[in-house]
């Protein structure tokens, strides 16, 4: 009796010991914040969420659009030129110094306090394209880089956004047959040889609307060869989404 009221009290103690000593921090700053992930109000408005007016294919936002530009499906001039592979990306924000904190704490800080967060943001850059989707997959990592850092972000992100959707998430839908050079630092042109032929969807994404889930869209040369290897694994359609969206010429180091 004494020991397991004892060993109760000892965890609240712990509890609360833990809070003291660890308190949830904002998603961008050191700052103290009330419950984890959470952006205090001040770094939170300078976020950029991306939504309409933009290209309804690859989601590039037309921010001074022309009457054109604000028909419901209309593309930029880099999809009116060639379709990409996909039906449509979307991105939750714009890849900015805010954007690549957030990317890279999930990354390279293994960060899953703003997992809720970040789904729910995708969730609202879907719009009414998310109820179209049957599954989820993430773009995955080679085998390799996963055994070394442990685990795929994008994988993480998927799993946050199924259960916002509440939707089945494949984590190994796909797998990364080629081990690639890091993307970071490579044209645009360099970044569609590096990842072609890299992917292999399964049998499971066969007649499904698929929606891919990575981090970061820069070219969308990874989200294209995704794509283009769940369209031979007979997937029906591919829709992307990802944390964030380059929108300008920007140092891409995640
Ligand atoms: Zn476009």
């Amino acid at each position: 009796m004494g020991f397991r009221y004892g060993l109760r009290l000892g965890k609240q103690t712990l509890a609360a010991l833990v809070d003291v000593i660890w308190p949830p921090r904002s998603l961008l700053s050191d700052e103290v914040v009330d419950r984890p992930g959470v952006i205090e109000p001040e770094l939170w408005a300078e976020l950029q969420f991306l939504g309409p007016p933009q290209c309804a294919a690859c989601g590039f936002p037309f921010p001074e659009p022309s009457e054109a530009e604000l028909l419901e499906g209309a593309l930029c001039g880099a999809c009116l030129a060639e379709r990409p592979p996909f039906a449509a990306a979307r991105a939750a924000l714009a890849y900015d110094d805010h954007a690549r904190a957030l990317a890279l704490g999930l990354k390279r800080g293994a960060r899953r306090d703003g997992l809720t967060t970040f789904a729910g943001w995708m969730a609202q850059a879907l719009g009414p394209l998310a109820a179209e989707v049957d599954l989820i997959v993430p773009v995955p990592l080679h085998w390799t880089k996963l055994a070394t850092r442990g685990f795929n972000q994008a994988a993480w992100l998927a799993q946050a956004l199924g259960r916002r959707l509440q939707m089945p998430v494949a984590v190994a839908g796909m797998t990364r047959a080629k081990r690639r050079r890091s993307q970071a630092g490579l044209t645009a042109a360099q970044r569609n040889r590096n990842v072609r032929g890299a992917f292999r969807a399964g049998p499971g994404v066969k007649g499904k609307v698929v929606l891919l889930v990575d981090d970061v869209f820069t070219t969308g040369a990874t989200a294209a060869a995704c794509a283009r290897a769940l369209s031979r694994a007979g997937a029906e359609k591919v829709y992307i989404i990802t944390l964030a969206r380059v929108t300008k010429p920007a140092k891409i180091d995640v």
